[in-house]
């Protein structure tokens, strides 16, 4: 029904690029599994549906931040596929992620114990991925003495028969910038880590540390596992690694809005609250119903681009809670024509990377920030 119906504005998910995305990436680390990352909402694509495809097309891995994210695509039916979380937080629902048979991360003693402990109470082992932090400075144990007490405590408690170690893990910090110096030490860092905790008996079925830059990048970084997310959604890391087709993928969602009004101005004409934009001349303006509510970053206001008539236009003056306005340099579009703000860039549209720039950020921020207002299409 959603996709003939006339709708304010779609996020147009295209599931087939998603699929042949997967595809590519497994081709770039054919030694290693895949993990498909669906944490939020699948960058905002739609969670189950993009983890669906991803699995279609190979993955063999599910990766979410938090364990209700994993509980969620669990519940959806993906029950014949590993989902790991790694957002520990006290008080979540191990016992419940141990009963879904999901893998979680475990980065210091609070974790261990609690997850032992929901392991007890649920009966069963719980899956468990010792992370290092090898260099990113966020989650993660210390090398050193901290490592030597997880590692030690995480084989009792395997011996124990409350946890299985499945797996050795860590995150990059730059491998969206090749040659920095960091991403050789974190990985001699990683080998180091993961050979202390093989040396004294940890059996893991993967280790893993890829991200999207790294799988596409450093096939020395894919170890048993990739953890790809921005690229399965077919967004470049990063600008300076190059665009999506240098790497074979292709933008999976398409942002669009119907134009809501078309009308005539004079010159002079100040435009949206502040008056930011005023009209050079006499001019046409039309009205996108979508604004920062739904995730249209009021920082591109004055910047971001959006096809209209074949045209690129800019957004005129400040982006609003639920619209913003282009100047239409006279045009006068019919009732019913569409502004494109972003999607592959084959027919001329913008690209997510081109609100990004226009906003001063990154691509991952413009197509996670969608709101739940506009509808995901998927096709
Ligand atoms: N692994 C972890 C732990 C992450 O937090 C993320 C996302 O930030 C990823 C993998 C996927 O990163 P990317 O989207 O760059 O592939």
């Amino acid at each position: 029904a959603l996709r003939t119906a006339p709708l304010r504005a779609r996020a147009e998910i295209d599931l087939a690029a998603l699929r042949a995305n997967v595809r590519t990436l497994r081709g770039r680390a054919p030694g290693a599994a895949l993990m498909a990352v669906v944490k939020s909402d699948a960058y905002g694509h739609g969670a189950p549906q993009c983890a669906r495809a991803a699995v279609q097309a190979g993955a063999t891995w599910l990766g979410t931040a938090t364990p209700e994210e994993a509980l969620a695509l669990r519940a959806a039916g993906l029950t014949d596929v590993r989902v790991m979380c790694w957002l520990w937080t006290p008080g979540g629902p191990w016992q419940e992620a141990v009963e879904a048979d999901l893998d979680v991360s475990v980065s210091g003693m609070w974790a261990l114990r609690e997850v032992t402990a929901a392991a007890r109470r649920a009966g069963l082992p719980a899956r468990v991925h010792l992370k290092a932090d090898t260099g990113l400075g966020r989650g993660g144990c210390q090398p050193g003495g901290d490592w030597a007490e997880l590692v030690r405590e995480a084989l009792r408690a395997e011996a124990g028969g409350l946890i299985r170690i499945t797996g050795l893990w860590s995150h990059f910090a730059c491998a969206d910038e090749p040659g920095h110096p960091s991403v050789a030490a974190q990985l001699a860092l990683f080998r180091e880590m993961t050979a202390h905790a093989e040396g004294r008996g940890v059996r893991p079925e993967v280790r893993h540390i890829a991200n999207s830059p790294a799988t596409l990048t450093l096939p020395e970084s894919h170890f048993d596992l990739v953890r790809t997310g921005i690229a399965v959604y077919g967004i470049s890391p990063s600008p300076e690694l190059g665009v999506p087709a240098d790497f074979g993928l292709r933008p999976v969602m398409t942002l669009s809005a119907s134009l809501s009004l078309v009308k005539q101005v004079p010159g002079g004409h100040g435009v949206s609250y502040g008056h930011h934009y005023v009209t050079p001349g006499e001019t046409t303006l039309g009205l996108v119903p979508l604004g920062y509510a739904d995730g249209i970053p009021r920082h591109a206001s004055g910047a971001g681009p959006v096809l209209v008539g074949g045209k690129w236009r800019t957004v005129a003056g400040r982006i609003a809670m639920d619209q913003f306005v282009v100047d239409l340099g006279g045009d006068e579009p019919g009732a019913g024509e569409q502004a494109v703000l972003f999607g592959p860039g084959d027919h001329g549209e913008p690209t997510a990377e081109d609100w990004a720039q226009a906003a001063g950020t990154i691509a991952y921020e413009i197509v996670t920030r969608i709101g739940t207002r506009v509808p995901r299409v998927h096709v």
